[in-house]
């Protein structure tokens, strides 16, 4: 499938993603039947070739061509088809055997292959019901799990409490024989019970007495209500659970509600029938506690023993009293999940709205504590399977908002791309809240789903040839701003810059995100994008959607703070902890013997240090400042991210103490230090004025480094 904006321009760092069916990645999935659920194709075919393939270059040919059986699949379920994968191997085996037809050992490989895959299940592509296909098809095994477990607990007390009621009616000890029980009663569960153990419990009464008109009473209405209870499967009855997929929040609580009663009828049935089949049970202890017991009595490990119920609904379809139940039940102990299609990240142009509320929801369900917090898009679902798998299974509510491109997406971009997009610029970045992880964010909070989650925005080294034919290497970062403008609705907030040259006056947008001022109009921002015939093209930003992406990298900023990424608390506490020991260290120097105090009648303000390193033709004098247009770091402040010293590590070295400095001027260029500049998350380097006149491009990197203040 081809991907292209309307105008057939994507950004730059995507173009390499043009045609995803030649691509080995994520998709499509394969829905199988046990853990871990959900496996990519790509994994799948992996796993057959490694076990029919010979090492090395003996079974290159094998590879080769069973990754041209699994292209051939790609190809078939590309948009929206799908279907067993063994049928479609089998399709695409044909597809592939067609262009070869009287090649014998071809068709030979490929069926040792098909015999290597041990899996079956329906493949999926990263379509518009992908969301809801994969989380209710891990939710539905995990419900069956958690409700087959519940159900032979109840089917195992209704085993038992028959026993004791059989045994009286057989009115003596013969009655209560092991073998006896385990005849009458074993059946499907024989081989659980110890029935030595049962039956010496019921002999513990007087020989040949009858159970109490009370106790055998309460037997039977307590076995009254076990084989008629609806939450779980029963042995030897039509399934008639009660429904627990829904569409709508409301919906589920209204049912829950329902079926409250009945739920708290059914604990205190499985509490009693426990104490019974235990000969536990003492009126003059339980008869005052189970009189009272209804729904209030039902707390939240009690609700845990029931299977949780699902709802999928879409973003727009969370309005009004939808909202509200939403956020009811996550703040609750209600065994519900819900799955939200968010399906605009990126919201209406219009400044005076704020963010879609969709994209809102996960943040804000955070803030409640209690439930259960995944937001990813489709793209990202495979990689967030097993955070998936924890989230349906924990106890209590849970939320998972989930970015689906909708399907007439008008960006035209393929769905995977456009979800993988929203993910990279930041607008609908994953994480995960599990309030069972831990009692503090640390262990609570996760962002590490994200591309290059200690920055503000992803980036890349992009290679192209410029205007003159030069081949040119750049750092360029994926913001919200590239999936703008791929976005119709936002043309208006773009205008194409002609040629391939830009003018002296403009700027990377993403230095104006990093560090300047949307709204001053010295310089124009832009961004870089591609056409399919590969030539480079600058769309120029207006100030309108600059100040949009700034909320959205702000947003971006508070949730790396709840990761502890870059967290201002602790590098504000670590500025502090350096300049005092700065302070500390000039004071024991001035207590050596002989030393001379500047000032004696004051102690020094603490200052940061300023390493600088040599220019090319002359050396700074020692211990001076930074002169005037000279480039300089303030070390004192470096957080050791290491970004300069990968850019060009001849000319940034650290210190004794992991602290960048410019080691040698003359190593880099001007380029590298604005960029560099750019780069640095505190925002220490100062780029100064370039050193050699000759270097190209020089107005533009003025301009950026003026932008950095
Ligand atoms: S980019 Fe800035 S913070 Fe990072 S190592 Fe260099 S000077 Fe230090």
């Amino acid at each position: 499938m081809t991907t292209a904006s309307p105008t057939g321009l994507l950004p730059v760092l995507l173009a390499p993603y043009r045609d995803l069916t030649e691509l080995r990645y994520d998709y499509p999935v394969v829905l199988v039947d046990g853990d871990p659920h959900v496996e990519s194709l790509t994994d799948v075919t992996n796993r057959a070739v490694r076990r029919v393939a010979a090492r090395g270059a003996a079974g290159e040919s094998t590879r080769r061509r069973a990754l041209r059986v699994e292209a051939a699949i790609r190809r078939r379920v590309a948009g929206s088809g799908r279907g067993p994968l063994s049928e479609l191997w089998k399709l695409a085996t044909a597809d592939v055997l067609a262009t070869c037809p009287d090649d014998a050992a071809f068709a030979d490989q490929l069926d040792l292959v098909r015999n290597a895959i041990t899996i079956d299940g329906t493949v999926l592509d990263c379509d518009e019901h992908i969301a809801s296909d994969v989380v209710q098809h891990v939710w539905a095994a995990l419900h069956e799990q958690a409700a087959r477990r519940a159900g032979r607990r109840v089917d195992e007390l209704i085993l038992r409490l028959s026993g004791i009621l059989e045994a009286d009616e057989a009115h003596s000890p013969a009655g209560c024989s092991p073998e006896r029980l385990s005849t009458a009663l074993g059946g499907d569960h024989r081989a659980d019970f110890d029935f030595e153990a049962w039956s010496a419990l019921l002999r513990r009464r007087p020989d040949g007495a009858a159970l109490p008109d009370t106790r055998r009473s309460r037997i039977r209405s307590v076995l009254d209500e076990l084989t008629t209870q609806r939450f779980f499967p029963a042995q030897h009855r039509a399934d008639d659970r009660h429904p627990q997929l829904f569409h709508s929040c409301v919906a589920a609580i209204d049912a829950h509600r329902e079926r409250a009663a009945a739920r708290a009828r059914l604990v205190r049935a499985m509490a009693i029938a426990e104490l019974e089949a235990d000969n536990r049970y003492r009126e003059t202890e339980h008869d005052g506690f189970f009189r009272e017991f209804d729904e209030r009595s039902v707390d939240g490990r009690d609700v845990g023993l029931f299977p949780s119920s699902l709802v999928t609904i879409g973003d727009a379809d969370l309005s009004g009293d939808e909202h509200a139940a939403l956020f009811e039940l996550l703040g609750s102990e209600l065994p519900i999940k819900v799955l939200v299609e968010v399906h605009d990240a990126l919201g209406e142009p219009a400044t005076h709205i704020g963010a879609p509320p969709g994209r809102t929801l996960a943040s804000m369900a955070i803030g409640l504590g209690t439930a259960f917090v995944l937001q990813t898009a489709s793209s990202h679902l495979f990689q967030a399977r097993a955070d998936l798998a924890i989230g349906l299974d924990a106890a209590g509510p849970a939320l998972f908002s989930v970015y689906v491109p909708a399907a007439d997406d008008e960006s035209s971009l393929s769905p995977y791309l456009a979800a993988a997009a929203a993910v990279q610029s930041r607008l609908a970045p994953a994480f995960v809240f599990d309030p069972g992880a831990g009692t503090d964010w640390a262990a609570r909070f996760r962002l590490d789903a994200n591309p290059q989650p200690d920055d503000d925005w992803p980036s890349a080294t992009v290679s192209f040839e410029d205007a003159d034919l030069q081949h040119r290497s750049e750092p360029s970062a994926f913001t919200v701003l590239d999936v703008a403008a791929l976005d119709p609705r936002y043309a208006r907030n773009f205008t194409a810059v002609p040629g391939a040259t830009s003018p002296d006056d403009m700027v990377p947008a993403v230095s104006v995100l990093r560090h300047g001022d949307p709204d001053a109009d010295d310089w124009l921002p832009y961004v870089v994008m591609v056409s399919d015939d590969d030539v480079i093209q600058r769309l120029t930003v207006d100030r309108e959607l600059l100040r949009r992406a700034q909320r959205v990298g702000a947003t971006w900023r508070s949730l790396q703070e709840l990761a502890g990424i870059r967290n201002s608390h602790a590098l504000a506490l670590l500025a502090t902890e350096r300049a005092r020991w700065d302070d500390d260290d000039a004071r024991e120097r001035l207590a050596e013997p002989g030393a001379v105090d500047p000032e004696p009648a004051a102690s020094p303000p603490a200052q940061p240090t300023t390493t600088i390193g040599p220019l090319p033709d002359e050396a700074p004098p020692e211990d001076a400042g930074p002169p005037s247009g000279q480039p300089w770091i303030e070390t004192a402040r470096c957080t050791t991210c290491d970004e300069c010293t990968t850019l060009n590590p001849d000319m940034f070295a650290y210190d004794e103490n992991k602290q960048a400095y410019i080691a040698d001027l003359s190593a880099g260029t001007y380029r590298d230090m604005v960029t560099a500049a750019e780069a640095c998350q505190v925002a220490i380097i100062h780029a100064g004025t370039p050193w050699d006149p000759t270097e190209p491009g020089l107005d533009e990197l003025v301009a950026r480094a003026e932008a950095l203040g």
